[in-house]
C-alpha cells in the first residue's frame, strides 16, 4: 500500500458573496469545489490548469492558510482540522510554503542569516549555541555562503532570493512543502537551476512536494504524478508519464497542446480553446466544462461525469470514458 503523506478528501473551499446593497449573502465563489487526491510521501505531485482554477487555493487551504469550507485533509493520517493550536503550531514547521515572487515574502528590514534562523530560533529546533552553525549549513545546501548571512534581500538577485525563501522553508525540517508557482517569476536558466536545487534537497532531506505552476514543460520535468484542474475540480490526475503521453480529459489535450515541441519539424495539432472560463459562482451544470468541450453530449450538460481509473491510478472525470 502507498505511503501517503498527504490525503485531500472532497475538499471546498467556498468565499461567499456580498451583496452590496445590504451586505446580505449574494452566493458564494466555489473556489475549490470537491477535490481529492493523495500524495506518497518523498514524491512530487504537480497540480496544472489556467490560472483562476483553484490551484493555490487549494495549496493554501491544505496548509490551514486559509480555512476549508469542507473537506477533509489528513497529514500523516491525521485531520489537520482536528488540530488544536499547539499541534497546529507544531504542524507549521513540517508543511510549508514557498511562493512565486521571493522579493515581497522576505522581510527587507532582516539581514538573510536572520531570516533564515527566526522560526528556527521560536520553534527552538536547536540549541542557541548551534544556531549559527545550522544556520550556515542550511545555506550551503541551498546554494548561498555563509558571508551572505549580513546581507540584505534587495542586495540578491532574483535566483538568489528565491534560494533564501527556500532555505528558509528547509530550515524548519519539514516533510511537505507546496511550491505555489515558485519558479514563475524567474528567468529560464535559473529556473533551470531552482528546479535542480529543489530536486537535490528533495533526496538530501526526503521531502514531499505540491508544485503548483501553469508551466508545463517545468512540471512534467519535476513531477511524479500531475492533476489536471478546471473551475475549482480536478478533471484528470495520475503518473506524469501517463498524463503527458496519452491526456484522456478533452480540457488537458487542449492544454498540453499548446506545449512548445524541442523538436520544430514535429507538427502538432494544437486545440484552440473557445470562450472563456466560466464564473466559478455560478459554474455550469453537468460536466463543468462542456460550454467550451468540442466533444459535448446530452449528458454532458446535465450529469456530473464520474471518476473513472483507466489503469495505473490514471483517473479521468469525462462522460466519454465508461
Ligand atoms: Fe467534454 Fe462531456 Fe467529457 Fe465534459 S464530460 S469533457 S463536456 S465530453
Amino acid at each position: 500500500m502507498a505511503d501517503n503523506i498527504l490525503e485531500v478528501k472532497h475538499l471546498k473551499k467556498y468565499f461567499p458573496i456580498k451583496s452590496s446593497t445590504f451586505g446580505k449573502s449574494g452566493g458564494a465563489v466555489k473556489a475549490v469545489d470537491d477535490v481529492s487526491f493523495a500524495i506518497e510521501r518523498g514524491t512530487t505531485m504537480g497540480l496544472v490548469g489556467e490560472s483562476g482554477c483553484g490551484k493555490s487555493t487549494t495549496g493554501r487551504t491544505l496548509l490551514r492558510l486559509i480555512d476549508k469550507t469542507d473537506g477533509e485533509v489528513l497529514f500523516n493520517g491525521e485531520d489537520i482540522y482536528a488540530y488544536n493550536k499547539k499541534d497546529l503550531r507544531a504542524l507549521r514547521t513540517k508543511m510549508q510554503i514557498i511562493f512565486q515572487d521571493p522579493y515581497s515574502s522576505l522581510s527587507p528590514r532582516l539581514p538573510v542569516g536572520e531570516i533564515i534562523g527566526e522560526a528556527v530560533r521560536e520553534h527552538k529546533l536547536v540549541p542557541k549555541n548551534e544556531l549559527d552553525a545550522y544556520v550556515d549549513r542550511i545555506m550551503e545546501s541551498c546554494g548561498l555562503q555563509p558571508y551572505h548571512k549580513n546581507r540584505y534581500p534587495h542586495e540578491f538577485s532574483g535566483g538568489q532570493r528565491q534560494r533564501i525563501c527556500i532555505a528558509r522553508a528547509i530550515a524548519l525540517n519539514p516533510e511537505f512543502i507546496v511550491c505555489d508557482e515558485a519558479v514563475s517569476a524567474l528567468d529560464v536558466s535559473i529556473q533551470a537551476q531552482i528546479i535542480n536545487l529543489l530536486a537535490d534537497l528533495q533526496e538530501e532531506f526526503k521531502l514531499t512536494y505540491l508544485f503548483i505552476s501553469h508551466d508545463l514543460s517545468v512540471v512534467e520535468h519535476i513531477s511524479d504524478t500531475v492533476g489536471v484542474m478546471y473551475l475549482g475540480g480536478l478533471v484528470e490526475t495520475g503518473a506524469t508519464e501517463d498524463i503527458f503521453e496519452n491526456p484522456l480529459h478533452p480540457y488537458t489535450k487542449a492544454l498540453f497542446s499548446a506545449i512548445p515541441m524541442p523538436d520544430p519539424t514535429i507538427k502538432k495539432e494544437r486545440v484552440i480553446l473557445e470562450g472563456s472560463i466560466p464564473s466559478p459562482a455560478n459554474p455550469p451544470k453537468g460536466c463543468k466544462f462542456h460550454t467550451r468541450c468540442k466533444e459535448c453530449m446530452e449528458v454532458c450538460t446535465k450529469e456530473v461525469p464520474p471518476e473513472v481509473d483507466m489503469g495505473n491510478n490514471h483517473i479521468v472525470k469525462c462522460h466519454l470514458y465508461k
